[in-house]
């Protein structure tokens, strides 16, 4: 809530505040579209000339989109603008649903395994803390909403699929047994799955093509339009020369991102990159035996302040905040 009046509160420290606190791509892309507009904003208020500390709250908050919350009296709790409250039905709706999320997701078994998803991460001890199944910060548990997000995505998964076999491709997503397609290794301590692989189609390209999809956020896909997938998501392009290299599928792979918002469908395709698949390959080989050995991975950050931990943008990279930030550096080294 902002206070008009408040000249000690300024956007900037309230955009970083929100940034900090970002852990859902919705979140994430959401503080990032605000700092670019507000970065615009603000050079053309330099054009214009000095702007009033009210100005810029006003101007923030219709880069946001949104109504100011004007505190008329001062710390008297009613703000004009605040948002309507919520009918009981919908608080209680979600109340039950949010809770037996949660739930299902703390009874879920830690992974035992490096997945290829998150081996393009900065940080080596995070891999290793993940890998490790261990648990996160506290308040850094996957809220609900993430987890209705990630259950969305991997269900776009089934949809993509079903608009490439109606236009004719023949798209292979599971084995007879119905198990999805992967690679396993190093005794099934490193493992992955693959979203599928494109056999034949309408469209020219040298079958077999092995295909990922990813459901982003409006922002991500158009950075991902814009700049293509290895600039823009370098993790996801890691894990695509994985599955590469791993299921022996050398041919460009078929990348296609889906907007969740507009439901506009992003393609392209992605050469293989053996050296990029190399690197990850060793990296997972790194994670498992130092864990085996008991030993802990250099931290890819020297103090808990950089952007790598505590999460926002750095040399022009969103970084999520990282969720075992106390444990890594509490009682350092
Ligand atoms: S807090 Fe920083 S250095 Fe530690 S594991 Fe997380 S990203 Fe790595």
């Amino acid at each position: 809530m902002i206070d008009l009046n408040d000249e000690t509160a300024p956007w900037t420290g309230l955009l970083a505040a929100a940034t900090a606190n970002a852990i859902t791509d919705f979140e994430v892309e959401f503080c990032e579209s605000l700092r670019q507009k507000l970065e615009k904003f603000g050079a053309r208020a330099a054009d214009r000339g000095p702007a009033s500390q009210a100005d810029l709250h006003r101007a923030g908050w219709r880069v946001l989109g949104a109504r100011p919350m004007i505190d008329l009296n001062h710390g008297s709790g009613f703000n004009y603008g605040q948002a309507a409250p919520r009918p009981p039905i919908a608080a209680a709706v979600s109340s039950a649903i949010d809770t037996a999320l949660v739930a299902r997701n703390r009874s879920e078994r830690p992974r035992t395994y490096v997945s290829s998803s998150g081996l393009g991460r900065d940080c080596l001890r995070q891999i290793q803390y993940d890998f490790g199944g261990l648990p996160r910060d506290e308040g850094q548990e996957f809220a609900p909403k993430t987890l209705r997000i990630f259950e969305a995505g991997h269900r776009t998964e089934d949809i993509v699929a079903g608009w490439f076999r109606i236009a004719g491709f023949d798209l292979r997503t599971e084995r007879l047994d119905g198990r999805q397609f992967g690679f396993e290794a190093m005794a099934g301590r490193f493992k992955s799955h693959i979203d599928g692989c494109l056999v034949s189609g309408p469209v020219a390209m040298d079958y077999p093509v092995l295909w990922e999809n990813k459901a982003l956020g409006a922002s991500s896909w158009k950075d991902v339009v814009k700049r293509g997938v290895s600039l823009a998501r370098p993790v996801y392009a890691a894990q695509i020369a994985l599955y590469q290299a791993y299921m022996d599928l050398p041919n460009p792979a078929l990348f296609t991102a889906l907007n969740r918002d507009t439901m506009e469908l992003h393609s392209e395709l992605v050469p293989f990159d053996a050296r990029l698949a190399q690197e990850m390959s060793d990296r997972a080989v790194t994670v498992v035996q130092a864990s085996e050995a008991g030993e802990w991975l250099p931290r890819a950050a020297t103090e808990p302040t950089a952007m790598l931990c505590r999460g926002g943008m750095a040399a022009g990279k969103w970084h999520a905040p990282c969720p075992w930030a106390s444990r890594c550096w509490e009682g350092r080294p």
